[in-house]
């Protein structure tokens, strides 16, 4: 089973015995990059600098045997998805139990048959390439390809709860392209749908930090969360997104304004309390989009605190 793309994949042998490693190696080496590690705070390591496609983990090694690998790895979101596999000389029941138990997909016995493990370690990584896909797929909008609500919901909980922890502050914008019913009504929907999504790649583009997201909130509007901005970033980043609408050019005879495609944008800006939920950075930043719209439109607006709550 050889390919290109198998070619990359890669699997980390976990086993304080050298020469298991060596058949485990030869048992693989065609068709994964292998990495090794002879102890389990070695492998823990490994696997946060660069997580691998699946594990190999021996059960008893000393120190740190590989169930308490297992736990510690399934403790860590970022890395309680990859695949481990135990492969054990422990040939009681009761251990298979305790591995699988711990969230382990397969567990091999030693010694075992290369053709056998050949064939597990295949289909467990192309069940958790399947499993990665449709996960990717579940947090894009289907018609711009851009993250949907689902990826902002999550990313603003993280976000919300990391600026709690930081201190710093968290900026959110809104923005809505402007007479999009109207643009649908002249254009057709398939030309709307075709103005969605340049509009929303070219909002995508005007982001700059890794760490900043654009999602398709709903219908016409778009959502971008920057992390760690403030709210003079923040506005920099709207003023960036709304002359970038209006360089495309998009012809729209029904905006009476500018005959073309625009945008509207709400801003806001908040250092996240303790007490307070991130629904309200969503219902500020719409409440900023709500004045944009009644000053005109194609403008920013940024939400500031009302005088009551100052
Ligand atoms: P405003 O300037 O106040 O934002 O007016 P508007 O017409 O943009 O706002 P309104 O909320 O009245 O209309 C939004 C329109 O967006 C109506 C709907 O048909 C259109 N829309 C929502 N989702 C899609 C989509 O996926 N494709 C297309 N082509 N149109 C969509
Ligand atoms: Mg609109
Ligand atoms: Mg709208």
């Amino acid at each position: 089973m050889k390919s290109g793309y198998e070619g990359q994949l890669m699997i980390l042998l976990v086993d304080d015995a050298p020469t298991n490693i060596q058949v485990l190696n030869e048992t693989l080496k065609d068709d994964y990059r292998l990495f090794f590690a002879t102890n389990g705070r070695d492998a823990l390591r490994l696997v946060s600098e660069s997580p691998p496609d699946l594990i190999i983990l021996d059960v008893i090694m000393p120190d740190m045997d590989g169930y308490e690998v297992c736990r510690a790895l399934k403790a860590n979101a970022a890395l309680q998805d990859i695949p481990i596999i135990f492969i054990t000389a422990m040939r009681q029941q009761e251990d298979e139990v305790v591995g699988l138990e711990l969230g382990a997909v397969d567990y091999i016995t030693k010694p075992f048959n290369p053709a056998i493990v050949r064939l597990r370690v295949r289909n467990h990584i192309e069940l958790k390439r399947q499993r990665d896909f449709l996960a990717r797929l579940s947090n894009l909008d289907g018609l711009t390809g851009i993250p949907n609500r689902r990826a902002l919901d999550a990313k603003l909980d993280r976000e919300w709860r990391r600026c709690q922890r930081s201190g710093k502050p968290l900026s959110l914008l809104m923005a809505d392209i402007d007479h999009f019913k109207s643009y649908n009504d002249t254009y057709g929907h398939l030309t709307g749908d075709d103005c969605l999504k340049e509009v929303g790649t070219t909002l995508q583009e005007a982001l700059e930090r890794p760490g900043d997201l654009l999602a398709r909130y709903g219908g016409e509007e778009f959502v971008a969360l920057l992390p760690e901005t403030d709210a003079a970033g923040a506005s920099r980043v709207a003023g960036r997104m709304l002359q970038a609408v209006n360089a495309l050019g998009l012809p729209h005879a029904g905006a009476r304004e500018t005959g073309q495609v625009t945008v509207s944008i709400g801003v806001a800006t908040v250092q996240p309390m303790r007490t307070g939920a991130s629904t309200n950075l969503l219902l500020a930043a719409d409440s900023a989009l709500y004045q944009a719209k009644q000053q005109g439109r194609n403008r920013v607006t940024t939400w500031s605190q009302p005088a009551a709550d100052a």
